[in-house]
């Protein structure tokens, strides 16, 4: 139903390499990193072989989802290999490179030079590379879609309406470059209490399913507002890995992309 599959057969008659999902957002903060992370995760667990490149260059934040940072890539001549994850998806990221809490204050062209070799790596035998892209709409991301032609683009989304807007910047983004955008997704949407088990909306509900098909997209899911999908995150435990309510979202919609 979705595009993803309909794209990989494209992509089979296309040189090899890994084929590229780019998950965008049109502002931070609203769960991208977190969602490429569990995507991958439970990609995996679809019996995929599943990589992940951070291209967030100025805030790398996937050693820690990972649990592998300050790990340094092996190289051999001159080509990275991804730095291992305890849950079968190799990561290359920024945030191996530099040392601990360094600013990275690099001007565009050396961001998308960086970029670049994360995705040139030794990707071997991977399936899919979930491409982290950087939050927002400017140079860098434009640069590294029309360069890396992703297969396909899943945008994420809060159920605000400002971020529903960036949404559909976003949106405009990659059709710019000819990406097919294979879905989006709402993620922090509804709060379970984690007391009472009370639901309520703090960024309402609903508003990406409805954008999406406005813009005519498919609607993937939604991830809710859930403590424990923020502590594992910073515990290096994406909750994709584990069992219960919060892997399950996730796994729903790898299964969306992959049936
Ligand atoms: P982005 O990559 O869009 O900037 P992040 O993935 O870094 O966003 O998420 C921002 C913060 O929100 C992180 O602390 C993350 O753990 C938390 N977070 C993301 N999604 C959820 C969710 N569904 N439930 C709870 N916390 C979340």
């Amino acid at each position: 139903r979705v595009g993803l599959m309909a794209e990989r057969a494209a992509a089979e008659a296309a040189p090899k390499g890994p084929l590229i999902l780019a998950v965008g957002s049109g502002k931070g903060g609203v769960g991208k990193s977190t969602l490429s992370a569990n995507l991958a995760v439970a990609l995996a667990r679809q019996g995929l072989k599943v990589g992940l490149v951070d291209a967030d260059i100025y805030g790398p934040s996937q050693p820690r989802l990972f649990d592998n940072e300050g790990v340094k890539p092996e190289a051999k001549d001159s080509k990275m290999f991804p730095v291992p994850s305890r849950h079968g998806v190799g990561v290359l990221s920024m945030g191996h490179l530099i040392e601990d809490g360094r600013a990275i204050a690099w001007r565009g062209p050396m961001a998308s030079g960086a970029l670049g070799q994360l995705i040139d790596a030794w990707w071997g035998d991977t399936q899919v590379l979930v491409v982290d892209l950087p939050p927002g709409t400017g140079d860098v991301q434009l640069t590294m879609i029309q360069k890396h032609k992703p297969a396909g683009a899943v945008i994420v989304s809060t159920p605000q309406d400002l971020a529903l807007m960036d949404a559909r910047r976003a949106m405009n983004l990659f059709e710019a470059a000819h990406v097919p955008v294979v879905g989006m997704v709402e993620n922090m949407s509804g709060y379970v209490c984690p007391h009472c088990g009370n639901v309520s909306d703090p960024f309402g509900c609903g508003g990406v399913e409805q954008a999406a098909d406005d813009l005519g997209l498919p609607f993937l899911g939604r991830v809710p507002l859930d403590l424990s999908i923020r502590t594992g995150s910073d515990a290096g435990q994406p909750p994709a890995a584990g069992e219960g309510p919060q892997a399950e979202a996730f796994l729903r919609l790898a299964r969306q992309l992959v049936p």
